[in-house]
């Protein structure tokens, strides 16, 4: 089956729309090609990773599709800025730099719980007997961020708890507008205010830092992170 056919299945498949998929489509042509550098290699992997993920991973396409749907204008440039283009086709040479310097591969992603707290009680979770005091230390939280962004780590797993429970949590995210945030979350603190807050545009993309890390506080030069 050619791509463009298997893309229009999986997204079927996931619930898409005929018109959501004709909008998802549109999107993706009229945007990929200007975003990506045009050396052609870093296409040759957007595409190669497209066909890996449309046989290992359907689900991870149907996710781009539904971003590529719904999102705001704003969020989906950020989307192709920090996920596409920032993991899929040049997360490789931010691994091949950390593996020449320190010489181990970066993770792909990274699991925070800022907070272990939650405002629900479900069944068999163990949120409940966390409190103010088991949440991560800001500036904890946001070396660990500045360290995984100097390791080529830029898309961030938030779970918890709750993690809107976390204050300011929002301010994190503008704060690392680079990386991209998969947040968990039982969606009872997203108003509209929050939803415009997130949804607003932030600033660009930061440069990797040239250079071999050597000099990194917490270890990871040793191939470890110490907290
Ligand atoms: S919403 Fe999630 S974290 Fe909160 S109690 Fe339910 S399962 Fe636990």
């Amino acid at each position: 089956m050619e791509p463009m056919t298997k893309i229009l299945s999986v997204g079927l498949e996931a619930g898409l729309s005929q018109k959501d998929l004709e909008r998802a489509t549109t999107r993706i042509i009229q945007t990929l090609p200007s975003s990506i550098s045009g050396d052609g290699e870093s296409s040759a992997r957007l595409l190669a990773g497209l066909e890996k993920n449309l046989t290992d991973n359907p689900m991870l396409v149907a996710w781009g599709l539904k971003v590529a749907a719904h999102a705001s204008d704003t969020v989906w440039q950020k989307f192709v800025d920090n996920f596409v283009i920032g993991v899929v086709t040049e997360r490789k040479n931010a691994v091949a730099t950390t593996k020449k310097d320190l010489g181990y591969h970066p993770p792909v992603t990274l699991v925070l719980n800022p907070t272990m707290r939650c405002n629900l009680r479900c069944n068999g979770c163990y949120a409940y007997s966390f409190n103010k005091n088991s949440d991560m230390d800001r500036s904890l939280l946001e070396k660990v961020l500045t360290e995984a962004r100097e390791l080529g780590i830029q898309f961030i797993t938030i779970t918890g708890g709750e993690p809107f429970l976390y204050p300011d949590i929002e301010g994190l995210f503008e704060n690392f507008s680079d990386m991209i945030f998969m947040v968990y979350t039982n969606a009872q603190y997203i108003d509209s205010d929050r939803a415009r807050r997130l949804s607003r545009p932030c600033p660009g993309r930061y440069p990797r830092p040239a250079g071999p890390r050597t000099e990194l506080g917490t270890g990871a030069e040793s191939g470890k992170i110490v907290l």
